[in-house]
């Protein structure tokens, strides 16, 4: 039996649970998920740390040579075995030719992006010339904000999460101070019913549907950082468009993580970063989608950086 095939993840668990008669959280059933595992193999690409080389802990009983359980990878993602000899490629590629590099070589650095364009397309579900490599997440996210954050006195709200991440929270606290606007006026902060931890899909789409017309920019996450909720980006798109508003979505959390379709949804624009569940290591670089409808009707506002960014999408 494959667990994984259509079912969706409380479904697989509850079956494989009534087949091996016991809890749904059992070590058990965790073992036969693990053996099931279609990608298992891939655990073999990377470097999972000692316990014994992490940070002193309480946890005295365990085997400091056995390999740590890690469940961070929504924080930072585990080294791929080839890094290493990616690195040392480039390390020396520089050593011996210097500012050669730039242009020379099998990965000349002046390109860089143009070689994971393609491969990083295909994980946001996205056309190539609509992605960007670029930067850090929160540079991007602002840098996208300058163009999609047109605020008007009718429309100047950004809807996003009561407890977006951080980050994400002061950038469109920044962007709407920086065109003039009060925070505690256009910010539009959708939050969990009482009692409750996610947000409902129907309570997203019912305040878009009664404040849209107030709404420049819809900004929420793909997958929420704090709970792990996956938001239905597809709807959520629809029901922003139809009310005239850009929908915007940071997929920090969904990039590697759940099934992206960025183009096909509609989706204005989004960001990402490549260090989490894509393993690049810290300071890898950030990902930025326009989609190819805005190739005509969004320009950079900030040319230097849009301008290696999207030169097909904008004809520059
Ligand atoms: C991880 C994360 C960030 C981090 O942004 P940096 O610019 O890379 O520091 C921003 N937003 C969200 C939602 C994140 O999960």
């Amino acid at each position: 039996m494959n667990p994984f095939d259509g079912s969706n993840p409380r479904e697989a668990l509850e079956q494989v649970a009534a087949l091996l008669r016991c809890s749904p959280t059992s070590a058990e059933v965790a073992s036969y998920l693990d053996k099931h595992d279609q990608l298992r193999h891939l655990r073999e690409d990377f470097l999972v740390p000692k316990i014994a080389d992490l940070p002193p802990s309480d946890l005295t009983l365990v085997d400091g040579s056995a390999e740590c359980i890690y469940l961070v990878g929504n924080s930072l993602g585990l080294q791929p075995k080839k890094a290493r000899k990616y690195l040392e490629e480039e390390l020396d590629k520089w050593a011996k030719t210097g500012v050669h590099g730039h242009t020379e070589g099998s990965r000349p650095w002046a390109w860089a992006e143009n070689n994971i364009e393609e491969l990083m397309a295909k994980v946001v579900g996205a056309k190539a010339e609509e992605v960007a490599l670029m930067n850090g997440l929160t540079v991007n996210l602002h840098l996208l904000m300058l163009s999609f954050y047109k605020p008007t006195a009718a429309r100047h709200k950004i809807l996003l999460e009561h407890k977006a991440f951080p980050s994400d929270h002061y950038a469109v606290e920044s962007q709407i101070r920086l065109r003039g606007f009060d925070p505690q006026q256009s910010m539009l902060l959708v939050s969990p019913r009482q009692g409750e931890h996610t947000l409902r899909t129907e309570d997203i789409l019912e305040t878009i549907e009664k404040e849209g017309d107030a709404v420049a920019v819809v900004m929420l996450s793909g997958v929420q950082y704090y709970t792990g909720q996956l938001f239905d980006m597809a709807a959520i798109a629809e029901a922003g468009h139809r009310k005239g508003c850009y929908v915007g979505f940071d997929c920090a959390h969904a990039a590697g993580n759940v099934e992206l379709k960025l183009h096909d949804w509609g989706v204005d624009f989004a960001c990402w970063c490549s260090y989490k569940y894509l393993n690049s290591g810290a300071g890898g670089l950030a990902g930025a989608f326009i989609h190819e409808k805005h190739r005509d009707d969004i320009r950079p506002a900030n040319r230097g950086e849009l301008y290696a960014m999207l030169s097909y999408i904008l004809r520059v």
